[in-house]
């Protein structure tokens, strides 16, 4: 039998630590599409399972943390990873298997969403796995990228500036600020680093709230820093991804609408 010649290529890879939401709005979902959709392969570790639909999450299971350890050595002896994005982590077990692994690789950037509670209000995150991502994963995190909620819980104020301070005063590298769920006209991002001037981005807000819209946004941003892009531009080109996302939302169940992320980017 002849078999047919083919030329294989690749794309760069980004490793995805997030959550099952099988509304399919928001985590792991949401992760593959985007990365898909910006040209890059995903390699998915699911980190959590949730009960949830487009209004709000009702139960969320960790994974156990041996695997999920035994899933990152087997995908490390094997593939090239060019980036790492992280979402809902499931337990403070697995944030200490991620660092083990991270730390072991020192030159892949890390896109850390910081999820703590879904947008309907129910739990992602617990207290330990809250201080193990402080105490641990924003260090080695070269972003972290909270909404206005997470940004005022972790950095223990209601000031944005002030909270984004404390956050790179206890070792975080940058915080890009989502503004997304404001009200202003335009949504602000803002970019926080040690030792340079805030960095802002103004976006027509287009009214409403989109479920899976954080996790799209670190994800795109994973994706533009494992294809090479500077944290600036890959901040940039995830924003008209979302926009453009987000202009073509699926309406998916009785809740907030979904961010379509099978979408070129303008
Ligand atoms: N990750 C998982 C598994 C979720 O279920 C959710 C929200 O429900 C999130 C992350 C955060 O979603 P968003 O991008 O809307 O902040």
């Amino acid at each position: 039998m002849r078999s047919i010649v083919i030329k294989l290529h690749s794309r760069p890879q980004v490793l995805i630590l997030s959550g099952l939401d099988p509304s399919g709005g928001a985590g792991i979902q949401a992760d593959i599409q985007a990365i898909t959709a910006l040209d890059c392969h995903p390699l998915p570790v699911i980190t959590c399972l949730t009960v949830q639909d487009t209004r709000n999450v009702h139960n969320a299971v960790p994974v156990d943390a041996g695997v999920i350890r035994e899933q990152l050595e087997c995908l490390a002896a094997d593939t090239p990873i060019h980036a790492i994005k992280t979402g809902a982590l499931g337990s403070a077990e697995v944030i200490d298997e991620l660092l083990a692994f991270a730390d072991a690789h020192p030159d892949i950037p890390l896109i850390t969403d910081p999820v703590i509670k879904a947008a309907g209000g129910g739990d992602l995150a617990d207290q330990a796995l809250i201080e193990r991502m402080k105490s641990g994963l924003f260090r080695r995190a070269e972003m972290i990228t909270p909404n206005g909620i997470e940004l005022a819980m972790l950095g223990g104020s209601d000031n944005s500036d002030e909270a984004a301070r404390r956050l790179l005063a206890s070792g975080c590298q940058s915080v890009l600020a989502t503004g997304g769920h404001g009200t202003g006209t335009d949504i602000i991002n803002t970019l926080y680093r040690d030792g340079v001037p805030p960095k802002q981005w103004a976006i027509v807000r287009i009214g409403g709230e989109y479920h899976g819209t954080g996790c799209t946004l670190a994800a795109a941003i994973a994706a533009g820093r494992a294809a090479g892009l500077a944290p600036e531009a890959a901040i940039e080109q995830a924003q008209r991804f979302v926009d453009a996302a987000i202009r073509q939302a699926l309406a998916v169940g009785q809740g907030q609408p979904v961010p379509d992320r099978h979408v070129i980017l303008p």
